[in-house]
């Protein structure tokens, strides 16, 4: 009978792993969903990120050359002015201040120049985003409707599974079940075999009277690890 029993016990285990096995490819396949998310997110900001540079480099640009046309127009003026004086001083005077402009324009240019290359660089960068995303974004959904697709089934066979355990605990005495159950929790590996008089999962040594119980096909607790422990040749008796 206790050969029977455990047997029983140790089919409700291997059915109990499936579980927890069935469980966790959900949980593999949520997390594939978070991590799919993740991956669009970076895509979003990527594409910001790129859209704010180009927006800042143009902002540049447009300021630059609008302080060349200033100095343009303040160059034309004294230009005009300069063609009505009469004296030489006044002359000399207005002659000074147009270089002066024409100096500060000339120290706008190389900046501006830089600003214009970076303008071309940052919208080839946008449009290189630009031109990713709509396809990235798409393959992502997929990827994302396809595990939503595998998590719904995935459900279904778990459920399915759970609602065969019933069959498996019948055979199982109610004492061990309850010594299970509070294991069960703890452990992936609740019930392991009795190897050269240690325990075979945390080598923790078997007491000779936990080995006669054992023989006498009681269900006994490792001292270590609190698993159960059986000794194989039992079963194949
Ligand atoms: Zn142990």
């Amino acid at each position: 009978m206790n050969n029977n029993a455990f047997t029983a016990l140790i089919d409700l285990v291997d059915f109990d792993q499936k579980t927890i096995f069935l469980q966790n490819n959900i949980a593999k396949l949520v997390h594939g969903i978070s991590f799919f998310e993740k991956q669009k997110d970076t895509l979003d900001i990527a594409i910001q990120k790129a859209k704010n540079n180009l927006h800042d480099i143009q902002k540049e640009v447009d300021l630059s050359e609008l302080e060349i046309k200033s100095y343009d127009q303040q160059i034309k003026e004294k230009q005009a002015k300069l063609n009505l004086i009469t004296t030489q001083k006044e002359h000399a005077s207005y002659k000074k201040e147009i270089q002066n402009l024409q100096e500060k324009q000339h120290a706008c240019e190389g900046p501006l120049v830089d600003s214009w290359n970076a303008l071309e660089q940052a919208k080839l960068e946008y449009q290189k985003q630009l031109d990713g995303y709509e396809s990235n974004v798409a393959q992502i959904d997929k990827e994302i409707t396809e595990n939503n697709k595998n998590i719904e089934q995935a459900k279904i066979e778990l459920q399915e599974h759970i609602d065969k355990r019933d069959e498996k605990v019948k055979f199982v005495p109610k004492d061990w079940l309850e010594k299970y159950e509070i294991l069960g929790a703890r452990v992936a590996d609740p019930i392991v075999t009795v190897d050269r008089g240690s325990c075979s999962a945390c080598y923790y040594d078997v007491t000779p009277q936990h080995m006669v119980e054992l023989k006498n096909g009681k269900l006994v607790q490792c001292k270590g690890c609190y698993r159960f422990l059986y000794i194989k040749q039992q079963q194949e008796e």
